[in-house]
């Protein structure tokens, strides 16, 4: 592996990844294409840009002359760039089709056309829908619920399709729920701790009964990173993490770490299509070498520590609230900040 692009890299997944594989001597170059939306930040790649071998380019994964022109000078690609907020798919759901879905597609027909050794396009668990019970494998059904999830499954097709039909040699990864330092303050984690740290109120939907289970930006980067390096063409790998929470467990914890009480906590009316429960079996990617290696407390504390230390940073991103969605079982207008 010498040459990699990677899509999306301003943003919270995709500058982790980079930072990572910057680590190793056998990288000769990591192009890095963005179009810096308001997800996208260039300081997120930090001490990134020291390193001769890193390149910024500001574009869109839309535009196919520029797709065409770095595909032909790299040999790998992993695909994070996407609309990734579910709060925003609710009401502007042709920008997450557009970037999601055609941008993949621009992505794919330049690598089928300048031939890749390999493309991970990363994908979520979020494609597979509610999970009462049970954990969904990669062979589960696909039943999205949101027009994010219905997005990013969309994609995921798109993108076995042309390993089917033409042989680029696709792996997709799914992930649960990440967290870590650099998150946009408008999911649900870096959300809390950035109203508890500034003394105001956070709200949870429903009763908080929503479960999420919660994986580590870097064990999450440790699994794309196996996949891209020993995952088969062809196949989906599903990445989890070792703790499962509902909103509210996640909630006392946060409270916990930022030294805050349960009078901080208002309950809203739950959000539109509001899954109850996610859950998948990564078994496959374990037997790869995969394990989460990340303690979720410490985990947690070093995040909210992060926030503490950097108000610079997220302080202007929380300015920006989100149009006011309307709940699935009220008429009333939701008011408060929404998460994912
Ligand atoms: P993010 O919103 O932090 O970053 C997305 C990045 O993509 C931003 O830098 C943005 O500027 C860029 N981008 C958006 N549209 C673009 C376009 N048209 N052209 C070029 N760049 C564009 O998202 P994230 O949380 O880092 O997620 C990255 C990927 O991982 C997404 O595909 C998401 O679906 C997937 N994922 C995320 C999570 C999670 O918990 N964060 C979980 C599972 C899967």
């Amino acid at each position: 592996m010498r040459t990699l692009l990677v899509t999306g890299g301003a943003g919270f997944l995709g500058s982790h990844f980079v930072r990572r594989l910057l680590r190793y001597e056998e990288i000769a170059r990591i192009t890095v294409l963005d179009a810096l939306t308001y997800a996208g930040h260039a300081e997120n790649l930090g001490e990134a840009f020291l390193d001769s071998r890193m390149h910024f380019v500001e574009g869109d994964i839309l535009d196919a002359d520029v797709v065409d022109h770095l595909l032909a000078q790299h040999d790998h690609v992993v695909h994070f760039a996407a609309e990734s907020h579910v709060d925003r798919s609710l009401y502007e759901a042709s920008t997450f089709l557009t970037t999601n879905v055609q941008g993949t597609r621009t992505l794919l027909d330049a690598a089928r056309r300048r031939g890749v050794a390999k493309f991970v396009h990363v994908s979520t668990d979020e494609v597979y829908g509610p999970l009462l019970t049970g954990a969904a494998d990669e062979s589960a059904p696909l039943r999205p619920t949101v027009p994010y999830a219905a997005s990013k499954a969309a994609s995921d097709l798109v993108a076995m399709s042309y390993f089917h039909t033409y042989g680029v040699p696709v792996c997709i990864t799914r992930s649960s729920n990440n967290y870590g330092p650099r998150q946009h303050p408008e999911k649900i984690i870096p959300l809390f701790v950035t109203r508890l740290l500034n003394g105001q109120p956070v709200t949870l939907h429903g009763r908080g009964q929503h479960v999420r289970n919660w994986l580590h930006v870097d064990d999450n980067c440790a699994g794309i990173e196996l996949v891209l390096r020993s995952g088969s063409p062809g196949e989906v790998y599903n990445i989890g993490g070792g703790t499962d929470l509902s909103s509210k467990e996640l909630t006392g914890e946060l409270l916990r770490i930022c030294g805050s009480g349960w009078d901080q906590v208002r309950y809203i009316p739950d959000r539109l299509a509001n899954d109850q429960r996610y859950a998948m079996d990564w078994s496959k990617l374990a037997a790869l070498g995969y394990q989460p290696a990340r303690d979720f407390q410490a985990g947690l504390e070093e995040t909210v520590d992060w926030y503490r230390r950097n108000p610079d940073r997220w302080a202007p991103l929380s300015r920006s609230p989100l149009p006011s969605p309307r709940s699935a079982h009220s008429a009333q207008s939701l008011q408060e900040p929404q998460h994912a």
